[in-house]
């Protein structure tokens, strides 16, 4: 058993801390005020190799294992979770186009997700959150085409740049099946027959995008099929197990930030004559808080170490994912108590890092679907 980084490794962590400190915190904050998406962040990350971080080098980009995956995504959401999070999206629908993906589909679309083109991951639909077996949006075969009819709710990435591409995640026909009939499909964003429906206006991670899709007719190829006709469910869950170790990498990010600001509040902050980190009580919170920050990203690093070395990692990336996330959350909270009054104001971080880290517990798959998960795992 090893704890250390590889060289290789310490220097993409000192790459990421620098560029997350002089690149992405200092635009937290704005973000988080104008809802605006950090377009020009992703093409100074194009620049520096990262949007291809978890593409094969033949396909234009750096071939690095997941646990690399979790330290570009950790440290990016400990300067703003909203950029970690677009950024997570991003390199699961990479993963999904390398794993599934048809030669031409992975010649044609990695090189320019590696250039910068953000993926977005269209699962979700109004009748259709954890159940994600039940879709109605539904594929007509053609001839040798598909008419795509339908909507999707709650979609990341996909309204913000016209260069961009999609999986979407549908019923191969109108006759209503179980998930076992759902296909995939790999779609340029610029494919006539779908429309940006509503952009949500959120509660945290302000500056990440989510809206809704309309399919009206919309034509496609049976070429665009990603994996095999019937096996999009396939496709779909064995992205999320990629993602859900993304997610548990900007739980343990953002739950750091947290506690790094309640460290610095709790040293500067004088009550009774001395700084509140002098007392017990704030100490004793302390400690707890970075036990299980801790805890988070070795059951995190754990998830990925298994998928990297090709060991059924679904369970593991559950249990992640539903740790570091309730961490976030618990720890956001802690450390917004310690802030006191303070806390609440905007004037300081831990308000956004609390809006922010709400949302952990939900996306790709909520905790009670984790336990879900892990429970059949553990009882099968
Ligand atoms: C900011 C944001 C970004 C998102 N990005 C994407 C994206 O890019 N692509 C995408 O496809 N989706 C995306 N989603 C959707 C997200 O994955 C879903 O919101 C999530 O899976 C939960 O689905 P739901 O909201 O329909 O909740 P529901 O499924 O309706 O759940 C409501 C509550 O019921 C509980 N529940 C449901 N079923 C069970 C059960 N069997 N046992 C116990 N409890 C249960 C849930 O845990 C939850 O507490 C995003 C959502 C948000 C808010």
């Amino acid at each position: 058993m090893d704890f250390e980084f590889t060289k290789e490794q310490l220097l993409l962590k000192k790459m990421i801390q620098d560029f997350a400190k002089n690149e992405v915190a200092p635009l937290a904050d704005e973000l988080d005020k104008t809802g605006h998406f950090p377009v020009e962040t992703f093409a100074k990350m194009a620049k520096l190799g990262l949007m291809g971080l978890n593409i094969p080098k033949e396909y234009g980009g750096q071939g690095l294992p997941d646990s690399c995956k979790v330290m570009v995504i950790s440290e990016l959401a400990k300067a703003c979770a909203s950029t970690a999070e677009a950024y997570a999206v991003h390199l699961l629908v990479n993963y999904i186009i390398n794993k599934f993906g048809s030669e031409e589909q992975k010649k044609e679309f990695l090189p320019r997700a590696a250039a910068g083109e953000l993926g977005a991951f269209c699962l979700t639909e109004p009748g259709a959150g954890s159940d994600a077996g039940s879709l109605q949006t539904f594929a007509q075969p053609d001839g040798d085409y598909f008419i795509i009819n339908g909507s999707k709710c709650f979609i990341s990435n996909l309204s913000e740049t016209e260069g961009s591409f999609a999986v979407f995640i549908t019923l191969p026909d109108r006759v209503k099946k179980n998930h076992g009939g759902m296909t995939a499909f790999l779609v340029d964003r610029r494919t006539p027959g779908f429309e940006i429906g509503k952009i949500e206006d959120k509660m945290g991670i302000r500056g990440a995008s989510v809206c809704e899709v309309v399919f009206s007719d919309m034509r496609v190829h049976k070429s665009c099929i990603l994996g095999k006709p019937g096996e999009g469910f396939k496709v779909a869950m064995g992205g999320l197990d990629s993602g859900r170790i993304g997610i548990a990498a900007q739980s343990c990010g953002v739950a750091e930030a947290a506690l790094n600001e309640a460290i610095a509040y709790a040293k500067t902050r004088v009550q009774f004559g001395k700084p509140i980190a002098d007392k017990q009580g704030i100490q004793f919170y302390l400690a707890e808080m970075a036990t299980k920050v801790e805890a988070a990203y070795l059951l995190t690093y754990k998830a990925a170490s298994m998928f990297d070395t090709n060991q059924p990692a679904g369970k593991n990336a559950s249990m992640a994912k539903f740790y570091a996330s309730e961490t976030a959350n618990e720890v956001a909270a802690r450390a917004f108590q310690i802030h006191g009054g303070y806390g609440y104001m905007k004037d300081y971080p831990i308000e956004r890092i609390y809006r922010d880290a709400r949302i952990l517990t939900v996306y790709e798959g909520t905790s009670e679907v984790q336990k879900t998960v892990i429970s059949r795992a553990l009882l099968k």
